[in-house]
């Protein structure tokens, strides 16, 4: 399978290769040239395999050549087999047409863990054929940071350097990553900056010759196309429970930077017979008013109970613009480039028809959000987070046919926003008990002043040149 940019120009990549860059030397970001396709029976062959088999089964396609079916599924027996629960992705049922496919079994409880175990392991395979090593960059409002550290910690010719904004984390998040002691693993907290500012800086230094002369610069965050190949399988492996190929399913995706959305689509395109994807939004609603509105205009980030979802510029929603306006590389580098200079752009007629035909979009607010907590504990005994509950908010006002089920992704456990969801059900979810000691634990964090210059010099000093 080869890579191509989104923005047309840079050079074309095989797996490999697209799991160790980062954004595309073009500015665009890796896509599979084809979608790859399963038929009917194809996919009724899947049903009853167990995740690890099933994963490696879906995978294969867009790995191609870089692992042999063996190999990729022994990779995928060793992501999984850390997850607390043997189906990795359990679902749950709330009532007659809403259920809940549970992301957060893995070691620092949100789906992040789903792809970024397996993005880990694939670092380290692809990383001992050569004498490389990998530098990784990432930003994080928390739950990124956790997952990609405890993904890589320890990992030989991987060092991970993970911004987060200093007092913006909540302390579960925080201590999730300080108190991983691992000599490649550096925290720093940037003083007086928001998430966007981390991730600006940690865009900038994908651009700066100085540090890419030097160093491998790799990316855990979702441009990353691997992570989104990951995080294909579970809608499969969902839809097969409930009926698919011969049944449709709908599902209701908590979003921010579009990931776990666009694996969605992609799934779809894959043949899974997917009826709706619902596209939730907290306050910060830039996707909500794409899609109903076909206005991608950035607005100011609002700091809310949900702060994964606190975000204005979608990375992966140009993943979506490039497949449906026709693949067309220059064409969307011209539309992106009106965007980053105005903070604005109109989509397509294409592009709004095409995402009209599978996607929905709502956006929830902060009532809304505790009225679907409070719904979901009172009427099934469920504990969901705030993320969750945008997304549940969503599939119940969806206004679905009533006999297509909706599967609404439950991307983070409760007990890592706890104040909201004591707040909205009296109850104060508990961690764990295979994260039990969290609080007892030593931390190490270094602290920045959020500057450019801070962060390059920091990393420049600690991590090592990409020949070794
Ligand atoms: C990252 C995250 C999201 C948003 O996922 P995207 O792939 O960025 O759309 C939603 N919920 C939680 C808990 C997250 O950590």
């Amino acid at each position: 399978m080869e890579y191509v940019s989104t923005r047309g120009t840079a050079p074309t990549l095989d797996f490999e290769g697209a799991t160790l860059a980062g954004l595309a030397s073009d500015g665009g970001l890796y896509v599979p040239r084809e979608w790859p396709r399963f038929d009917a029976a194809e996919i009724a062959a899947m049903r009853g395999l167990p995740y690890a088999k099933l994963a490696a089964r879906i995978m294969q396609p867009f790995v191609g050549e870089s692992l042999t079916l063996d190999r990729l599924e022994a990779l995928c027996e060793t992501a999984y087999g850390r997850f607390s629960h043997d189906a990795v992705t359990p679902l749950v049922q709330l009532d007659g047409q809403n259920w809940l496919m549970e992301l957060f079994h893995g070691p620092t409880l949100a789906f992040k863990d789903v792809a970024l175990q397996l993005l880990g392991l694939l670092f380290e395979e692809f990383l001992a054929r050569s004498d490389r090593n990998l530098t990784i960059v990432g930003a994080t409002s928390g739950d990124t940071g956790s997952a990609a550290i405890d993904a890589v910690a320890g990992r030989a010719k991987v060092d991970i350097f993970m911004l987060h904004p200093k007092g913006r984390v909540s302390d579960v998040q925080r201590r999730q990553m300080t108190t991983v002691l691992a000599p490649n693993v550096h925290n720093l907290a940037l003083e007086g900056a928001s998430f966007d500012d981390c991730q600006a800086i940690v865009k900038r230094m994908f651009n700066d010759r100085a540090m890419t002369d030097r160093f491998a610069i790799g990316a855990v965050n979702s441009i990353n196309w691997a992570r989104l190949m990951a995080q294909v399988v579970y809608y499969f492996a969902t839809a097969l429970q409930l009926g698919a190929p011969d049944r449709e399913v709908a599902f209701s995706v908590p979003t921010g930077n579009f990931g776990d959305v666009f694996a969605g689509y992609v799934a779809q395109q894959m043949g899974l017979p997917i009826a709706r994807l619902i596209v939730a939004t907290n306050v910060n609603d830039i996707l909500y008013r794409a899609l109903a509105f076909g206005d991608y205009s950035q607005g100011t980030v609002t700091a809310t109970a949900s702060p994964s979802m606190d975000i204005q510029v979608s990375s992966n929603f140009e993943r979506l613009l490039f497949d449906l306006g026709g693949r067309d590389g220059l064409a969307l580098s011209a539309q992106m480039a009106g965007f980053e200079a105005t903070k604005a752009m109109q989509l397509t007629n294409a592009q709004r028809e095409g995402a009209a035909g599978l996607f929905t979009s709502c956006r929830a607010d902060a009532d809304q959000m505790a009225h679907a907590i409070r719904w979901a504990w009172e009427h099934c005994g469920e504990l969901i987070d705030p993320h969750t509950a945008c997304a549940l908010h969503a599939a119940r006002v969806a206004g679905l046919d009533p006999a297509v089920p909706i599967v609404t992704l439950a991307t983070a456990h409760a007990a890592k926003f706890p104040e909201a969801v004591e707040r909205a059900t009296g109850q104060r979810p508990g961690l764990p008990s295979r994260v039990g000691d969290l609080f007892e634990r030593e931390e190490r964090c270094v602290g920045l002043t959020g500057t450019y210059d801070a962060v390059a010099g920091f990393v420049a000093e600690r991590a090592t040149p990409k020949a070794g």
